[in-house]
């Protein structure tokens, strides 16, 4: 007599019963358990899968989905696979918007999967007509039998983590769980688990793990680097009720994370695997040998090679430091005049005779142009530079320049380096532009030029 085929019927039914293992060396000297729930086991390699399946099963329901339609959804890419592997399996079009803040393996993806991606810029208002959210408001509209699952309000998002996630994290550690850490992104997760496991047992406490500079832990939403986490606005499918504290992350703590995990523990986790695993590692040293720390793993390393594991996109970007003598010590050993802010700013709309004052009235021989004047800065926030012998050149054929505005008349890029990037990097660029915009831990932090480059070298030359 034959026995069972062991065979799922599906790619669907792969989906969930993600195991959980110890952080044993990340959380080495820790009395409490550290455990990662891997949802980078999933078959669309992220968390994600969970709610797009039920979002669709529920859209079916509901009657909004039907046969031959097409899936329209903004997302950073995890949601979009999992909704494209749903739509392949059951015969969905499929059009994505992303941000041009998404790493291009993401975009890749997608594709591969037979999924449509439109690429919007990071760098215009939520109002803008190219603005990731006005650009899915459209396409809905265009699109015939289009349904938007709209992951930030569908309630069948954070429903399917109480209904899956929750139960599986308290069934794997027998009703142990005493904290759950997780990022939050449209906040499904954390909300999901979080009501299940508070139902189980009031005590648990929930933690939410935020980069900084996002609303969730008091930042008005911008900048930070790390994918999937943090937001601008608050979604309805975010319960801040069940949440009892929120950790605060840099991007420098969770690409340092990530790249720690993945070395000493063999798990390939990404950006905001490594912001959650901070934040528990934060809290997990405060506790004693009953607790029990479970923290959600959303997605894959892999999805981020050419960004926190490139060794020299952590240097562009001002996350590690090369050998001595480097960018950032040109930078410390410039002579500070306190009038002079260490970015001088201008925004793009701003005529360009603004800026000629500036530079005049601070004795600097170049402005910054950035969408924004709030500081901290991401670096994609600068969209150029007007320089002081540039615009003289301009004006002098033709005066008329002055009253243009500044994004008119401004060298649109900006040539970077990071701060630990050697002395060498930084004459490189300034071989080919007079000034290089400094970045620390991904954000622009001051400006360099040649004749600081030089002050440096005859500091430390003898004699
Ligand atoms: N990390 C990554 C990489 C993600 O794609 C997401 C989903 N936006 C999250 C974390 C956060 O999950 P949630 O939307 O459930 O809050």
């Amino acid at each position: 007599m034959p026995g069972e085929m062991e065979v799922a019927d599906s790619v669907l039914d792969l989906i969930g019963n993600t195991p959980l293992v110890r952080l044993g060396r990340v959380g080495r000297g820790l009395t409490c358990d550290l455990l990662a729930k891997m949802e980078t086991t999933n078959p669309g390699g992220s968390v994600k899968d969970r709610p797009a399946v039920a979002m669709v099963d529920a859209a079916e329901r509901d009657g909004l989905l039907k046969p031959g339609g097409t899936i329209v959804e903004p997302t950073s890419g995890n949601t979009g696979v999992g909704l494209a592997i749903v739509a392949a399996q059951r015969g969905y079009r499929c059009i994505f918007v992303m941000s041009d803040k998404m790493s291009e393996e993401k975009v890749a993806l997608l594709r591969a999967y037979g999924a449509e991606v439109v690429v919007c810029p990071t760098a215009v208002p939520p109002e803008h007509p190219d603005s990731y959210y006005s650009t899915a408001e459209r396409l809905v509209r265009e699109t015939p039998d289009s349904f938007r699952p709209d992951q930030y309000s569908n309630p069948a998002n954070p429903a399917e983590h109480e209904r899956s996630t929750g139960p599986e994290v308290w069934r794997q550690t027998a009703g142990r769980v005493t904290h759950f850490v997780a990022g939050i992104g449209t906040g499904g997760s954390i909300t999901g688990v979080g009501h299940y496991l508070k139902t189980q047992n009031p005590d648990v406490q929930i933690i939410g793990a935020d980069p900084e500079g996002s609303v969730y832990s008091g930042g008005a939403g911008r900048p930070y680097l790390v994918e999937g986490v943090g937001e601008d606005f608050w979604p309805t499918t975010y319960d801040p009720s069940v949440v009892d504290r929120v950790v605060r992350v840099s991007d420098a703590e969770s690409f340092a994370m990530a790249r720690r995990v993945t070395r000493e523990e063999g798990l390939l986790i990404g950006g905001s695997c490594g912001t959650a695993v901070h934040a528990a590692l934060v809290v997990a040293q405060e506790l004693g040998p009953d607790a029990v720390v479970v923290v959600l793993v959303p997605d894959s390393g892999r999805n981020y090679l050419s960004k926190i594991f490139d060794d020299q996109w952590m240097l562009d970007f001002g996350f590690v430091r090369a050998g001595a003598p480097c960018a950032g010590d040109v930078l410390g050993a410039k002579e500070k005049d306190s009038r002079i802010p260490d970015l001088v700013l201008i925004t793009p709309e701003e005529p360009a005779r603004r800026a000629i004052g500036t530079m005049r009235d601070l004795g600097v021989s170049q402005v910054i142009v950035s969408v924004t004047t709030d500081l901290p800065l991401a670096a994609k926030e600068v969209s150029g530079v007007v320089n002081e012998l540039e615009l003289m050149d301009r004006a002098f054929g033709d005066a008329s320049v002055l009253d243009r505005p500044v994004k008119e008349v401004m060298s649109p890029n900006m040539p970077v380096v990071g701060v630990g990037e050697p002395v060498s990097a930084l004459v490189g660029q300034l071989d080919r532009a007079p000034s290089v915009l400094v970045l620390e831990g991904g954000h622009p932090v001051g400006v360099l030029t040649r004749s600081d480059v030089l002050s440096f070298l005859a500091s430390r030359s003898p004699g």
